[in-house]
């Protein structure tokens, strides 16, 4: 069985409007002194959860990790070796602010092991940049993606999102017409969500953030299927889309419910045993989270065993993500009971309306409801 790691490094140079992710600015302790709170935990939790097991991925998420140091990232690449048993040909990605590299540091970081990049771009256009609140300009993602390349990177992926304010159908077709042209292996195209707590929550309470219309995003989300896979990428989850081979091995692991280990403040774990599974995560501000691990604890703040019924649940609404959708077979094996006898009468409107289908065995959204997606899962909640 593969396990997935994923590390947290909340500390970003600037908060992005949008952003509700465990991230701040206020740094309240070096990096060195929050890597060596990772490696902690690392060593803290060694030991795979299941025999025979072994780390297949490893992923660094944020905030920022592209802050970091290459030798700060190489200590937990080892660290992930040394008590994971990270394979050799593991996927190792980094989230990059395009703002936050240069050619010899990605040089250095492809030296350590990291072999994917995922670079935050989200829109070419500055003045988009600007409204979003990010901290780097357009010309510095396009620099970043060319160097990333000279760096010897060959799995990269880029972060856009469109419905922005202001945003016309047009605009978006242009900025996914540079996207490919770049030539990306992965695209992750989101379109932008109004998070409570921050300032575009703010903006909208007070009627002055101007979002294009329902019908217009969705013309934007149906646009990106469509150029995307005009120019050769399949679509392989809900906003994700790969080239052959280069699909996101982290991701599709928690869309399939893999299991995984996430370290750091705030970082979240699921495990599939005890029983039907378990979630739990960080405590997370990162002050918290060192004191905890100097003093000895596991920085756990929550820990839940899930029910059958909450897996079940789980199993439907992230493996419809993805467009293959759910093994019937795998849910009759998991759970020793099939998916028409749980949920056949309270999903037969879905099949009724064309929503779900049933395609060689596998239970999936059609193409029509992957933009109503949530319409959907709710029902299996
Ligand atoms: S860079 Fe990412 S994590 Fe940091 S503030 Fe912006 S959206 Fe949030």
């Amino acid at each position: 069985m593969a396990l997935s790691l994923y590390i947290h490094y909340p500390f970003c140079l600037r908060k992005c409007f949008y952003c509700a992710f465990n991230s701040r600015t206020d740094a309240s302790c070096t990096s060195d002194e929050y890597v060596a709170g990772l490696l902690r935990e690392l060593e803290m939790r060694s030991g795979m959860p299941e025999k025979g097991s072994f780390a297949g991925t490893l992923y660094f998420g944020g905030g920022t990790p592209s802050l970091l140091e290459s030798c700060q990232v190489e200590k937990i690449i080892d660290a992930a070796a040394k008590h994971y048993a990270l394979s050799a040909d593991a996927e190792i990605t980094l989230e990059c602010n395009p703002g936050t590299i240069t050619f010899e540091k990605l040089t250095a970081l492809r030296a350590t092991g990291v072999n994917r990049l995922s670079l935050g771009v989200q829109s070419f256009e500055d003045d988009f940049l600007q409204k979003l609140g990010r901290a780097h300009t357009a010309g510095q993602s396009l620099a970043a993606f060319r160097a990333a390349r000279e760096a010897g990177f060959d799995n990269i992926g880029i972060d856009l999102i469109h419905s922005l304010p202001g945003q016309t159908l047009v605009q978006w077709q242009s900025e996914l017409s540079r996207a490919c042209e770049l030539s990306p292996e992965h695209l992750s195209v989101y379109g932008l969500t109004v998070e409570e707590g921050t300032p575009f929550a703010l903006l909208e309470e007070e009627g002055k953030l101007l979002l294009p219309e329902e019908e217009e995003s969705a013309s934007m989300y149906e646009k990106s299927s469509e150029m995307l896979g005009a120019s050769g990428y399949e679509q392989y989850e809900i906003a994700n889309f790969a080239r052959p081979g280069f699909r996101s091995r982290h991701n599709s692991g928690y869309w399939q419910r893999r299991p995984y280990l996430g370290f750091g403040a705030g970082a979240h774990s699921y495990l599939q045993l005890p029983a039907s599974g378990i979630r739990f995560s960080n405590t997370e501000r990162a002050e918290d989270y060192l004191q905890l691990i100097s003093s000895g604890c596991l920085p756990t703040s929550e820990s839940r065993n899930l029910s059958r019924d909450e897996a079940m649940a789980e199993c439907l609404f992230l493996g419809l993500r993805l467009t293959e959708g759910v093994s019937l077979d795998h849910f009759y094996k998991e759970f020793s009971v099939s998916f028409q006898e749980v949920f056949g009468t309270a999903c037969a409107d879905l099949f009724a309306a064309g929503l779900l289908e049933i395609r060689n065995g596998y239970l999936r959204l059609t193409e029509k409801a992957r933009i109503l997606s949530n319409q959907v899962f709710v029902r299996f909640l």
